[in-house]
């Protein structure tokens, strides 16, 4: 059966590298990194996810910054304080907790924020420069997504890979980068008519949908690579778009939810905020 990719133990890992370029930034420019992240409303779920990116920046030696809005703030009121995080030379990352109240443009917010501070990598800039092979914020899921493929893999070149989902935040960047490691890519998505033969010929499997269980083990060719990114609240808790049971009998290497791409996710915001501190400042980029 599969080997179990730790994703855990990935996260850890670059988090101790991050801690380490932290202190060496905050050696070299006698300042933290520091992220700004911007809660609007009382979503708990979305308060879970601001909480731990908090201490999870604290822990790494950064600045974290929280701003907390009422659900109500207007949109004026919501590009004034990402106008005053874009001219604070303290602040090196913002990030805006998606999703965003329905009265508010969720795109417009996400191009007002400075794409040298946009640490999930969402605006159009960082989308545009990673499709055409520049320098960018990526955004985090599918980075942690593409570093655990190249711990599997070493190189990835030649190989076979699936996106099942196109959205902006996970599918379409992640397809970019499996692209830019030069794999055949296929993005399937909801109109897609035939999933199955996607999927069955890929050496590499990323879901990234949003329904449980389901890629099915025989739909995997056997000794594939699984990345299950789908987190979905079931009766029986938390569960991926793999049905892992059946599909680790068959891949040669699977993520398990929760314990796989996850944990990587919050890391890899870690990281993306010491390459923009270093960007900003100047100073050398770490190798991350
Ligand atoms: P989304 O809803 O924006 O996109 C889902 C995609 O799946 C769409 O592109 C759609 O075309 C496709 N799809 C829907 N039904 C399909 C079907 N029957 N067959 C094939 N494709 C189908 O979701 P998202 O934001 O990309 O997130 C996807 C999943 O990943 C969710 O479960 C989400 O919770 C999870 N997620 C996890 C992390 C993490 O850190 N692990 C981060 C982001 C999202």
């Amino acid at each position: 059966s599969a080997t179990i990719i730790d994703g855990k133990a990935h996260a850890a890992a670059l988090r101790q590298r991050v801690a380490e370029g932290v202190a060496t930034f905050t050696a070299a420019t006698g300042r933290q990194p520091g992220l700004a992240v911007v809660l609007v409303g009382e979503d708990p779920a979305s308060a879970v996810y601001v909480r731990s990116k908090g201490k999870a920046t604290a822990a790494a030696g950064m600045n974290s910054i929280e701003h907390r809005l009422p659900v109500d703030i207007d949109q004026t009121g919501l590009l004034e304080l990402v106008a005053e995080l874009n001219a604070d030379d303290g602040v090196d990352g913002i990030l805006v907790q998606l999703p965003l109240p329905s009265h508010i443009d969720s795109h417009a917010v996400i191009a007002a924020i400075d794409p040298a501070k946009d640490v999930d990598g969402f605006h159009p800039v960082n989308a545009g420069r990673l499709a055409t092979g520049l320098p960018a914020l990526v955004p985090c899921t599918p980075l942690g997504c593409i570093m655990m493929l190249k711990a599997v893999h070493g190189h990835l070149a030649g190989l076979d890979a699936v996106v099942v989902g196109r959205s902006n935040i996970v599918g379409k960047p992640m397809a970019q980068l499996l692209l830019a490691e030069s794999c055949t890519v296929t993005i399937a998505h909801s109109r897609t008519r035939d999933l199955f033969a996607a999927v069955r010929r890929a050496d590499i499997v990323v879901a990234a949908v949003g329904i449980p269980r389901m890629i099915e083990g025989g739909w995997i060719k056997p000794g594939a690579t699984v990345i299950d990114v789908g987190i979905n609240r079931t009766d029986d808790g938390l569960v991926g778009d793999v049905d892992f049971d059946s599909a680790v009998q068959v891949a040669g290497a699977i993520t398990p939810v929760p314990g796989g791409v996850g944990p990587m996710t919050i890391a890899c915001l870690l990281r993306n905020t010491l390459v923009a501190a270093s960007r900003r400042a100047g100073v050398a980029e770490p190798e991350l």
